[in-house]
């Protein structure tokens, strides 16, 4: 039987600094087996995990676009369409079949994607070729950060100090792109052909050449103001690339990479745009290595378990107008706004939204996770787990539950002219200075009235907390 390594692709959809796909080649030159490049959509497991049509559509792009990247270096792929995990023991059988199969994938960290590659790897064993799976989706693996006595760490400011020890330490390697090869061409069984997506995502370039230098001129040009800019969602001042790291177009680990080569020394300081845009990185791999650590966050469940029993009120009218814009609050609206129209909110106002929901409509934090994860085009479990449960004060390094955003202060402070707010909210366009944070009255007609106030909002969100923290010490 012929021998062939099969590069299992997922969030790595990448050329470039794929150790996965290299380590595959290298194999495969030894072993003088064939390769062929693998990616399946399941498109039932994608509803499953409420990823948004805008994603959907970016991976289906990525995914042809890289098969026309890896044809280029003589890489046959196959883009098959599939339904759901469940499916993929069924096609790694047919391939069993034909070859005698080594599979090579990056690990993924979720509890349905661990079964699956669990399922498969039995497959796999039983049939006698290997399973391999490589730990790239972070620049340090989950798991190698830890304390001196060898503990995970929970708060964010020493993971970091220690992460930058081991960078300082080992440095950041990327793995060139293969080379070129030659093979005849694969006798394939044949699978339903990977269907194009809705278009959704077409203002985003899929080219791996695009987005790395979309990645390489921020470094060059932008990183430095990063520290100024970074907050005000009127401003283009941060990089974009989370849709291109969360399906691994590029890698964390070229971005450090590029940053040292572009900022000299700057991405050691703590307080220079570089050393900022490093620290957002290094959230990235926090929010990653907590999941592995913990793995009931995967269950949704919060990391501080006396969070639990909050009472929240879950009013369905209210999380309804928090969805669609219309809370009365223009900044919220406008994030959410900018959230239905592009696939995409700016950090900040990602902040103010989640704050939003929680503390002023008392509303669960995982309707707004359910929420954003079924809308973002950089949906990451880890990411926006670890960012609502910031913002909800039930997370690890979490905000303290009794600093709470004043939705209208945060408008004044990061879009000081509304520049922001009349881009989304069309009702407010003749609003000039100040009045814009806050324009009830002045004859405001087609402009939806507070649905809250935010003091009192305020008052019931510390009594819920205490209330909870109360029965926790008693
Ligand atoms: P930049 O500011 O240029 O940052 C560079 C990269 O660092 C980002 O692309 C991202 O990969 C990473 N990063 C930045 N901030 C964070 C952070 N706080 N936590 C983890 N990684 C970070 N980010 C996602 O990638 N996917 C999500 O689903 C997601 N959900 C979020 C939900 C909430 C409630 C909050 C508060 C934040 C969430 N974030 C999420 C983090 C952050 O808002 C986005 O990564 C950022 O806005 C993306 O824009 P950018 O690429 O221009 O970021």
């Amino acid at each position: 039987m012929q021998k062939l390594n099969v590069v299992w692709l997922r969030n790595d959809l990448r050329l470039l600094d794929n150790a996965v796909l290299c380590s595959a080649l290298q194999h495969a030159e030894k072993s003088a087996a064939a390769i062929l490049v693998l990616y399946v959509a399941t498109a039932e497991t994608w509803v499953l995990h409420d990823m948004a049509a805008i994603k959907q559509d970016l991976l289906r792009r990525r995914v042809l676009q890289l098969k026309k990247e890896l044809a280029d270096v003589g890489l046959p792929m196959l883009a098959v369409e599939g339904s759901s995990y469940q499916q993929l023991p069924q096609i790694f059988s047919t391939l069993c079949q034909q070859f005698e199969l080594n599979v090579f994938v990056q690990t993924e960290y979720e509890l349905r994607e661990q079964q699956r590659d669990e399922a498969v790897e039995q497959l796999i064993l039983k049939s006698g070729g290997q399973f391999i799976r490589f730990d790239t989706q972070c620049i340090m693996p989950p798991g190698s950060i830890r304390t001196q006595q060898g503990d995970i760490y929970k708060v964010f400011t020493p993971f970091k100090r220690t992460w930058l020890a081991q960078l300082q330490a080992n440095g950041v390697h990327c793995v060139g792109r293969p080379q070129k090869i030659t093979q005849s061409e694969l006798q394939l069984p044949e699978f339903p052909p990977l269907q194009g997506g809705d278009g959704s995502s077409a203002g985003w370039d899929v080219a791996e050449s695009s987005v790395l230098e979309l990645m390489r001129s921020f470094c060059r040009e932008k990183v430095a103001s990063y520290h100024e800019q970074r907050d005000f969602p009127a401003v283009d001042g941060t990089s974009r690339l989370s849709a291109y790291l969360a399906i691994g177009v590029v890698s964390a680990a070229q971005c450090v990479a590029r940053l040292q080569l572009e900022a000299g020394n700057s991405w050691s300081e703590d307080k220079s745009g570089a050393g900022i845009w490093l620290s957002e990185l290094i959230w990235r791999e926090f929010y990653k290595h907590i999941l592995v650590a913990y793995p009931q966050l995967i269950k949704h469940q919060p990391f501080q378990s006396e969070t639990a029993g909050i009472r929240w009120q879950n009013n369905k009218q209210l999380f309804d107008a928090w969805c669609n814009g219309n809370t009365g609050y223009p900044i919220v609206d406008a994030a959410m706004r900018q959230l239905n129209q592009t696939g995409w909110m700016h950090n900040r106002l990602r902040m103010i939204s989640a704050s939003f929901l929680v503390k002023d409509l008392h509303i669960d934090w995982r309707w707004g996770e359910r929420y954003f994860m079924s809308r973002l085009i950089d949906g990451d479990f880890a990411a926006n787990n670890g960012g609502w449960q910031w913002a909800a004060s039930t997370g690890t390094d979490a905000a303290p539950y009794f600093r709470i955003f004043n939705p209208v202060t945060q408008s004044e402070k990061f879009d000081p002219q509304g520049d922001f707010i009349r881009l989304y909210v069309p009702e407010l366009s003749k609003f000039t200075g100040k009045s814009i944070h806050w324009p009830h009255g002045a004859g405001l007609v087609n402009y939806p009235k507070p649905v809250v106030d935010h003091a009192e909002a305020r008052k019931l969100t510390l009594e819920l907390f205490a209330e909870v923290k109360k029965t926790h010490a008693n």
